[in-house]
């Protein structure tokens, strides 16, 4: 039913003041040192985690699983005590499962702040809505892979301090911003990014210079306003 609560031992489930509250605890298993790896049991100490989870039947649920502080006696091993993390259960310093992360994380991506907040609410994980943004930018984006058709702009920054914008100009999906707009930079880019086919650009000498450098056999389009 919680496949997620499978490596610890649920002790008490109960309900109160509209939440469910779980008590659990790890078992006594070796756990690896988290900076050299050695496996341990000898405990320094307990101490108990709280942990928000998903919620059940329209209640928020809260865990408080006692875990171990675990002693490292690999020789040459400079940490002295570590505290055990549960697989799919814990993270360091996190205080929400990682089923309820997830549901922060995809609330963020999908509504952003405030409508990700909103939904948040509804799913009994409240959050609030900077809190939302915060644990989206944190996470990592994925590797844009190298566009067929790359758009490249500039823009104003301010007064007259500009940047670069490259686009995927199928997708339309920003790739890569960068300050300044000269022909060294987007050479680079093009040597770095190898397989760009067609670029569209507008009638800047400087930018027609980076292509022509970076990516020689490289088609460029500039519209007619442009030429
Ligand atoms: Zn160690």
């Amino acid at each position: 039913m919680a496949p997620h609560l499978d490596a610890v031992r649920v002790e008490r489930v109960w309900s109160a003041g509209g939440v469910v509250r779980v008590e659990a605890r790890t078992r006594e298993l070796a756990v690896a040192c988290a900076d050299c790896g050695y496996g341990s049991t000898r405990v320094h100490s307990r101490y108990c985690r709280p942990l928000a989870d998903v919620a059940v039947g329209g209640r928020p649920v809260l865990i408080g699983l006692s875990v171990r502080r675990l002693f490292c006696d690999a020789p040459g091993c400079r940490r002295r005590t570590f505290a055990e993390q549960v697989e799919g259960l814990t993270v360091r310093y996190q205080r929400r499962s990682p089923l309820v992360q997830h549901l922060v994380v995809m609330a963020g991506v999908l509504l952003a702040g405030r409508g990700g907040a909103r939904l948040l609410q509804i799913l009994k994980a409240p959050l609030s809505r900077t809190n939302v943004l915060f644990h989206l930018m944190c996470m990592p984006l994925p590797a844009a892979p190298t566009p067929r058709v790359l758009g490249v702009d500039d823009f104003a920054l301010y007064a007259d301090t500009y940047g670069t914008l490259l686009v995927d100009a199928e997708s339309r999906l920003p790739i890569d911003p960068w300050s300044g707009r000269d022909a060294e930079q987007l050479t680079s880019w093009l040597r770095a990014h190898p397989g760009v086919r067609v670029v569209c650009r507008d009638g800047s000498l400087v930018y027609r210079q980076g292509i022509s450098e970076g990516a020689p056999d490289a088609v460029q389009v500039s519209d007619r306003f442009h030429l």
